[in-house]
């Protein structure tokens, strides 16, 4: 099976872990620390603060901003269900804003105006500019669980230049991965100290020569192991070049894909001159017939995925008066999308096959599809 994503890990991530194997500190430690400061240099935000997964990160920067039972958060109605159910952890309320199908993230003018905070999510690896955002919460939180490395012309994804937070995902199929991991980075000295008693059950130690300390709010146990920061530190260091192999091979399924009765993924809005570079964590392109294509691709091997099912069609949502007809152009998108393979070691001859395969599917599929049936 030709996976949708897969880490790529190589020798140097394997020692790196295997050092920490060997040393003194398991949990967190001087490996944290030192992830924690190539994570704020990279993306150049002044702090990082790293989680035991993403979905923590989301919980705490929520919590950190004061997001709580009374605000009402907004996010992508086309994202992991964890950019939502950060709201409802605090006790917020969600509200979910339809997308803009040119670039498959939110639609800036539908955020409505009355929300306590945002989680803009950068779907796909493609990056919102937050600079042009039409209304301005208190609090606004960008989920880059897709888009580390990724780029804007306000720099790195991550440095806050128009956000209070940004959250990061080390998951597998994430652009770098650490098994299991999360980061927040922020330019705010107060978030970066409330994210980190929230990360270690809310302890503030006054006095570090005393075996006194002091619990003021609830908090987790979300800490991220040295175990697992080294393997998240090494990959770090290869980021660049994943990025680019991710870029490459989008760039190239845009010309195998380019005969075929298919709408191809968003493009980000300018190239590299204009401070532009897509994070391409997912190659999500639109067919018609989505669902027998799918079947059809997974009995042949080759592993694509659908991201995602939008949150409001989840029971837990509809529950909360959420419905697919106040989201038309999610709904149109949702049953057209499909996510091709996209990771750095899949080869070229392997992305020739996922569109040799993908071919003989629509003409399987659908022998009368043409292009306007699936735009
Ligand atoms: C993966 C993901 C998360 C959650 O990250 P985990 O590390 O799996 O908890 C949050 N938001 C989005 C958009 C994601 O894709």
């Amino acid at each position: 099976m030709i996976p949708y994503g897969h880490q790529s890990i190589s020798d140097d991530d394997i020692e790196a872990v295997v050092k920490v194997l060997r040393g003194d500190w398991l949990t967190q430690g001087p490996v944290v620390e030192e992830f924690e400061e190539r994570l704020a240099a990279i993306t150049e935000a002044r702090y990082a603060v790293v989680f035991s997964n993403g979905t923590a990160a989301l919980h705490a920067a929520c919590t950190a901003a004061g997001v709580g039972p009374g605000s009402t958060l907004a996010t992508s109605t086309l994202t992991f269900v964890a950019s939502a159910n950060c709201g409802l952890y605090t006790g917020a309320d969600v509200a979910l804003v339809d997308i803009d199908p040119a670039t498959l993230n939110l639609d800036p003018l539908q955020i409505p105006a009355d929300i306590d905070a945002l989680v803009a999510v950068h779907y796909a690896g493609l990056p919102i500019d937050m600079s042009a955002l039409p209304v301005r919460p208190r609090v606004i939180i960008e989920d880059a669980a897709h888009a580390i490395g990724a780029r804007t012309p306000s720099g790195p994804v991550g440095n806050c230049a128009h956000s209070d937070m940004t959250i990061f995902s080390f998951h597998p199929v994430k652009t770098i991965t650490a098994a299991e991991g999360g980061a927040v980075t922020t330019n705010s000295p107060e978030l970066a100290e409330a994210l980190r008693r929230f990360r270690t059950h809310g302890i503030i130690r006054p006095d570090p020569t005393s075996h006194v300390y002091v619990i003021e709010e609830i908090g987790y146990n979300y800490r991220l192991s040295d175990l697992h920061a080294a393997l998240g530190n090494s990959q770090l260091v290869k980021l660049d070049s994943f990025i680019a192999r991710r870029n490459e091979l989008a760039a190239q399924y845009r010309e195998l894909l380019e005969p075929l009765p298919v709408k191809l993924a968003p493009e980000a809005p300018g190239d590299a001159a204009d401070g532009w570079l897509h994070g391409r964590h997912l190659y999500p392109v639109r067919v018609a017939q989505r669902d027998k294509i799918f079947k059809t691709l997974r009995s042949r091997g080759i592993g694509v995925q659908v991201h995602y099912v939008p949150v409001y069609r989840h029971h837990l949502y509809r529950e909360m008066g959420h419905a697919p007809h106040a989201f038309p152009a999610t709904e149109s998108a949702y049953h057209e999308l499909l996510s091709l393979p996209l990771y750095p070691d899949l080869t070229d001859a392997q992305q020739r096959t996922v569109v040799d395969e993908l071919e003989s599917a629509i003409h399987e599929v659908a022998p009368s599809a043409s292009a306007s049936e699936a735009a």
